[in-house]
């Protein structure tokens, strides 16, 4: 099987990655030059684990291609998958100028009978209107539009390519329906679920999925806030809910607030999708109202452990919207950067990947090259993003370092006890602060 995938980024360099890695020849396209040469060199454009391996292995073997040539990708594979970018437009709802871009050059350039499969997160209606576009340009194309989205999580996203909860298709006729299913078959072998339905249900099921991961993470935000008001530890309330199997203990870490480049978006674009739909989608609406408020919250945090910002020196550990990642769109780190730049604070960060990212958003914050040099001189450190290397930070050390010994916790990474004995002012998120 001979597969063009169209978008190198997070999604479908991983896509590309590993259906070569199943043994079928795929050809990954890029309009951005700098990241095909990148590739074209053994180099890979985003800080994703394993995936230079898994790059390097498929492209020795001559599985795997990179190219700028979207014409020849799309002329010489019969299944073409588009894994362009959907950001959030200025509406809220998502712009899929990228996929329709894709769709008229591939109405442009077809030869023979092709399944086009959109891997990107479209709204409910984009199958119909990709088809639509294909035609507008070739009345005589033949092919068809599949819905296929990806459920992948930054930072293990091989794995979850590989070894997913399900495979959701969307399909509209059964030729392509057995293309797919060949497409899959090595997970198929697996037994890994594969739901077939109809594209408007699979389109569905991609935004009714995080909409739902969303709203979890809001729930137990605003549990964290009332444990603040009376007195609870949010972390046994969580672990008291999650084992309850009908509930489970997966996003159910209080945090500062849902971030990424899928929940804020995808959370915002269904509720466009209802809006024009004529319906309220009450639940939703209040999600994405909550993860605001929780935001604004944890500014206010650091405000109140360090008193006025103007002036004052603050440190972060982690700016990328998640460990594991180099991805910051809409991390819970931006919007606390801009309030202490705007405030005058004097901001110094560590991430283990994110910094070059960062660094083109805030070119005035101070980075520094471990979390010991961002302790030094500042008023209170934050730990923004659950990095691996923040876990066991030398305590006494960090205290001696800071100016002030505050240690604000967004991630509840350490223990109520353990920081006090270190002398340290620990302000974690919903959490007892005389815990034993
Ligand atoms: P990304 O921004 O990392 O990558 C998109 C890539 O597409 C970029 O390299 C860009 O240069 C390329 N591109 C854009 N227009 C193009 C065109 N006309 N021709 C060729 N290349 C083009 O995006 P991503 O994070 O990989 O997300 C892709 C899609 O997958 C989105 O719809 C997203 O919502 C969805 N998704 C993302 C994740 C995730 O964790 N990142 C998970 C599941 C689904």
């Amino acid at each position: 099987m001979r597969i063009c995938v169209v978008g190198t980024g997070y999604v479908g360099l991983v896509t590309g990655a590993c259906l070569a890695d199943f043994g079928m020849n795929v050809t990954c396209v890029d309009k951005v030059r700098a990241k095909i040469d990148m590739l074209n060199r053994g180099e890979i454009p985003i800080y994703e684990p394993g995936l230079d391996l898994l790059v390097s292995k498929n492209a020795k073997a001559g599985r795997l291609t990179f190219t700028t040539d979207l014409k020849k990708g799309i002329r010489e594979n019969s299944v073409i998958f588009i894994a362009v970018g959907t950001p959030q437009g200025e509406d809220g709802a998502a712009d899929c100028s990228a996929v329709f871009d894709v769709a008229r050059a591939i109405g442009r350039n077809i030869n023979g009978y092709k399944v086009i499969v959109n891997k990107s997160t479209v709204p409910i209606g984009t199958a119909k209107e990709v088809t639509t576009a294909i035609r507008a340009v070739n009345g005589r194309a033949q092919f068809s539009v599949v819905s296929n989205p990806e459920f992948l999580r930054e930072g293990s996203a091989i794995k979850d390519f590989m070894e997913p909860d399900r495979i959701v298709i969307g399909v509209s006729d059964a030729r392509a329906e057995e293309i797919m299913k060949e497409v899959y078959k090595p997970l198929y072998h697996l037994e890994t679920p594969i739901i077939i339905t109809n594209v408007e249900s699979s389109e569905l099921i991609k935004y009714a999925s995080n909409a739902f991961l969303a709203a979890k993470i809001s729930f137990i935000n605003e549990v964290a806030v009332l444990c603040e008001k009376v007195g609870g530890d949010v972390l046994d309330v969580a672990r008291g809910m999650g084992l309850d199997h009908r509930i489970g203990p997966k996003f159910l870490q209080p945090g500062p607030g849902y971030g990424g480049s899928c929940f804020p978006k995808d959370t915002m674009a269904l509720l466009d999708i209802s809006r024009k739909h004529d319906y309220y989608f009450a639940i939703l609406e209040s999600v994405v109202d909550v993860n605001r408020k929780i935001k604004e919250r944890m500014v206010e945090k650091v405000r109140r452990a360090v008193g006025p910002l103007k002036g004052k020196t603050v440190g972060l550990l982690g700016l990328a919207f998640k460990p594991e990642t180099d991805d910051i769109r809409e991390s819970p780190a931006l919007p606390l950067v801009a309030a202490l730049v705007k405030e005058k604070a004097r901001v110094k960060a560590y991430d283990p990947a994110a910094m070059p990212n960062a660094r083109e958003m805030f070119p005035t914050v101070h980075y520094c090259r471990t979390p010991y040099e961002t302790a030094k001189g500042a008023d209170a450190l934050v730990i923004v993003t659950e990095w691996n290397e923040f876990r066991y930070l030398d305590l006494t050390r960090l205290k001696t370092l800071l100016r002030k010994p505050v240690l604000i916790d967004f991630r509840n990474v350490y223990a109520v006890g353990k920081i006090k004995a270190a002398g340290l002012s620990y302000h974690p998120v919903g959490r007892i602060k005389e815990k034993w």
